[in-house]
């Protein structure tokens, strides 16, 4: 039986009460703002900033809090109680605003205990992150966490989903799909499915109507990504994918792909079609973007 006492600041104090919100026992001891069991851990946290961890694993409990108590404070994502200390699978898709390059949709799974190690590599959603650091932390990400990945590509992209189904549901398909995958390959104890909202939770089961699985019991946040570090995680992991990808893509082409939909890309499509023609470039672009017309207009 160990006992370990450690000290925290104001910071980690309101993380432990969130965090052990519902472990609570109902009696406090005098002078605690609460005691709690965890496993076979016995937590109790003290007006002091003293906290005293009780039980046969009591070392891993201590240390995690420890960790997380010389955090510097400065990733500061929106911390909604009941979506940042959870363990939880997060879904997140990148590539459907870029006119070069594939779709890809991640699921990752993220353990409540992996959080303090995942806030250490600082993880923040793609968007906030520059290329370079995605490809830098990503391969250290994925050695702690599970994850499956989707990519389609711009061949299948421009067969099945082109011109008759809109973005949405393209998303809706992929996302469950990834999804369903992850909990196939692993058996995850989770306490919620979170997705990135990108449509209302009635149009995402309606895009779904045709598919004979569909998972269940999803909760759809918006901006999830700063909100559930599963998401986070699922977002610069499919980030990473697709940068390898249109690095793949470009060597294969000799020219260099931009990202998003600007002028640069209508000007690098054209490009494509004078090198290798317009086959070539349905084998790298999503056809149904405005650019299409726009680059085969002066061509
Ligand atoms: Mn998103």
């Amino acid at each position: 039986m160990m006992n370990i006492v450690i000290r925290v600041n104001e910071e980690t104090k309101k993380k432990m009460i969130t965090y052990y919100d519902d472990k609570k026992r109902d009696n406090t001891p005098p002078y605690a703002i609460f005691q709690a069991d965890e496993e076979d851990t016995v937590i109790t946290l003290y007006e002091s900033g003293k906290a005293m961890f009780q039980g046969i694993s009591a070392d891993v409990d201590a240390k995690m809090w420890q960790e997380i108590n010389k955090q510097p404070t400065t990733y500061q994502p929106t911390k909604v109680k009941d979506y940042y200390y959870i363990s939880a699978i997060g879904s997140d898709e990148v590539g459907t605003g870029d006119y070069f390059g594939p779709i890809v949709v991640t699921a990752s799974y993220v353990n409540k205990k992996d959080i303090p190690h995942l806030e250490e590599l600082s993880i923040q959603d793609s968007k906030q992150m520059t290329d370079d650091k995605i490809l830098e932390i990503v391969p250290k990400i994925i050695k702690k966490i599970k994850y499956a990945s989707i990519m389609l590509t711009n061949k299948e992209y421009n067969k099945r989903y082109g011109t008759t189904l809109n973005m949405n549901k393209i998303k809706a398909i992929l996302h469950n799909k990834v999804i369903l995958e992850l909990m196939k390959k692993h058996q995850l104890k989770y306490d919620h499915i979170i997705i990135d909202e990108f449509a209302k939770e009635k149009k995402f089961f309606e895009y779904l109507k045709e598919v004979p699985l569909v998972v269940k019991e999803v909760t759809f946040l918006m901006k999830a990504e700063n909100k559930n570090l599963s998401v986070a995680c699922a977002s610069i992991i499919s980030r990473y994918i697709f940068l390898k990808e249109m690095d793949k893509l470009s060597q294969s082409l000799d020219i260099e792909l931009p990202k998003g939909a600007g002028p640069q890309v209508d000007k690098i499509g054209k490009e494509i079609i004078t090198k290798y023609g317009y086959e070539k470039l349905s084998t790298v672009a999503k056809l149904n973007f405005k650019n299409t017309e726009r680059i085969l207009k002066d061509n």
